[in-house]
């Protein structure tokens, strides 16, 4: 947990979002400048600034944020596919630096990705 953290303060209600999952060691809520019509952010509640930095104590959360996705994906029927994305690092587009899983829906998705 880390005081500064946008996504620690999110996942504290400390700044409000639309929550869409919570557990212990996981929350997801709605991205602020949605990229497709569906576009959840899912986080553990640990903070962990980028994917490089997990190591073999996270590899069940890491696996947990893939299918609280998959979860989500099939509440919302996205039949049709969808998408998870983990940009590691400012090179890959990171802005936020609390690891964090893309679910993006909704729409056709381009191969490769920008
Ligand atoms: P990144 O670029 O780090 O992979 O993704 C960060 C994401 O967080 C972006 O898609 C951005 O729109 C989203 N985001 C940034 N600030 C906020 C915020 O205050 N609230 C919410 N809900 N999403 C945010
Ligand atoms: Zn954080």
């Amino acid at each position: 947990m880390e005081e500064d953290c946008l996504f620690c303060k999110i996942g504290r209600r400390e700044i409000p979002s639309e929550l869409v999952y919570e557990d212990d060691d996981i929350f997801a809520f709605e991205d602020i400048h949605p990229q497709a019509p569906n576009h959840v952010l899912i986080c553990p509640r640990k903070h962990l600034v980028m994917l490089g930095d997990a190591g073999a104590e996270d590899a069940e959360m890491l696996g947990r944020l893939q299918l609280v996705a998959a979860k989500i994906a099939r509440e919302r029927k996205l039949i049709e596919g969808y998408r998870t994305v983990v940009n590691n690092g400012r090179g890959a587009g990171q802005s936020v630096f609390h690891l964090h899983l893309h679910l993006l829906g909704g729409r056709e998705f381009r191969w490769p990705p920008g």
